[in-house]
């Protein structure tokens, strides 16, 4: 069982690498001393042998489904949208897989909202095993699920779970999550633990930023990471700092965070946990993704689409809204380089680029 990551007092961190934390997250340390730091640590840690750059592993979602039975106050595929919504038939997300294994993708995240009658266990593990005989590694990115479904998922080959507990201050969860399966703050919370348990060895965090207090948040977040390295070790952790840009209209972000302060985060993230994968995705601008790359980042999305049936054959190009039937995103892409474009940055920049992550 999982303990709430929040019950420690976040003002005096307990352990070293929380102090550490605390100590990045202090406005009075400067940024420059932290982006200094997390960028020898990133090298230190992701060169390959002989290398001269780091190893980035592009990857693309797979969104699967836009049902959802949930209300998350900030997202577009919540029940209560007016939207056009899409669930991919089995035969229908293999060839959107295919569109990204001829973009060169290896590594897919399966996206799906939760919607019990269609996102069902078997329909997930038909397309993990599917993806895993035509040579992709492909991870989830779905609801929490029960040890038994993801023991299921981990025998037909997934090999990472993405769990984001969106915030750790249980009051403001809540209030966020007032009606569907999400309501229930434990379950979401133990879910990363019971994937582990079934033998999935790749493990996502990560928090929602604009929700709460990012400094809080951030301490949680490392606090559940600390927890499940320790009981669970072996298994890979990744971070992932998602920030709200656009939300239902209605939602106010009520904790804005600005660039400095995004880029202070995942420097201390890279400093508590130097040999973490640290994720980040197409949410984000150019400019700070570029920025971000060269000092910490060790996984990108590339060419993305977060509609159901957005990635096109012919096409290097990714839809915000799929063109052919108007069904919606979850949220807007705004770094739209395509894989190749990304490919062809990164390449030029020095780093050393993987298409598939290790076999674990
Ligand atoms: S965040 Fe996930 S669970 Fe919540 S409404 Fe969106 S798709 Fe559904």
């Amino acid at each position: 069982m999982c303990t709430n990551p929040t019950n420690t007092e976040t003002d005096s961190p307990t352990s070293e690498p929380l102090g550490r934390a605390a100590g990045c997250l202090d406005p009075a340390t400067p940024l420059e001393e932290l982006v200094r730091r997390a960028t020898e640590l990133t090298a230190e840690h992701f060169t390959p042998p002989g290398g001269s750059g780091w190893r980035m592993l592009l990857y693309a979602p797979l969104y699967l489904s836009s049902h959802c039975v949930n209300h998350c106050a900030y997202c577009g595929f919540r029940a209560p949208e007016a939207i056009q919504r899409k669930h991919l038939s089995v035969d229908e997300a293999l060839r959107q897989a295919d569109i990204l294994q001829d973009r060169g993708f290896e590594h897919l995240l399966l996206v799906a909202g939760d919607f019990p009658r269609l996102t069902t266990t078997e329909y997930f593990v038909e397309i993990i095993r599917s993806l895993v005989e035509r040579g992709v590694r492909p991870a989830v990115e779905i609801a929490p699920q029960t040890a038994g479904s993801y023991a299921e998922m981990a025998a037909a080959g997934a090999c990472g779970v993405t769990l984001y507990q969106e915030t750790y201050n249980e009051q403001l969860y809540t209030l966020y999550h007032p009606r569907g399966s999400k309501t229930s703050y434990q379950w979401r919370l133990e879910g990363l633990r019971r994937a582990a348990g079934a033998g999935i060895g790749r493990l996502g965090l990560g928090v929602l930023l604009g929700l709460a207090d990012p400094r809080e948040d951030l301490l949680a977040l490392l606090r559940h990471g600390d927890d499940l390295q320790s009981a669970l070790p072996g298994r890979t952790v990744a971070f992932s700092l998602p920030r709200i840009h656009e939300a239902p209209a209605g939602f106010e972000t009520p904790y804005p965070i600005d660039d400095e302060t995004f880029v202070r985060l995942y420097c201390t993230l890279r400093i508590v946990f130097p040999r973490a994968e640290l994720v980040l995705s197409t949410r984000e601008s150019v400019v700070l993704r570029n920025r971000l790359a060269k000092i910490c980042i060790t996984q990108l999305s590339a060419g993305s689409s977060t509609v159901p049936g957005g990635y096109e054959d012919g096409s290097a190009q990714s839809h915000a809204t799929s063109p052919a039937v108007g069904v919606a995103g979850q949220f807007p892409v705004t770094d739209d380089r395509s894989a190749a474009e990304m490919a062809e940055w990164l390449c030029k920049a020095g780093f050393s680029i993987a298409w598939n992550t290790p076999a674990e």
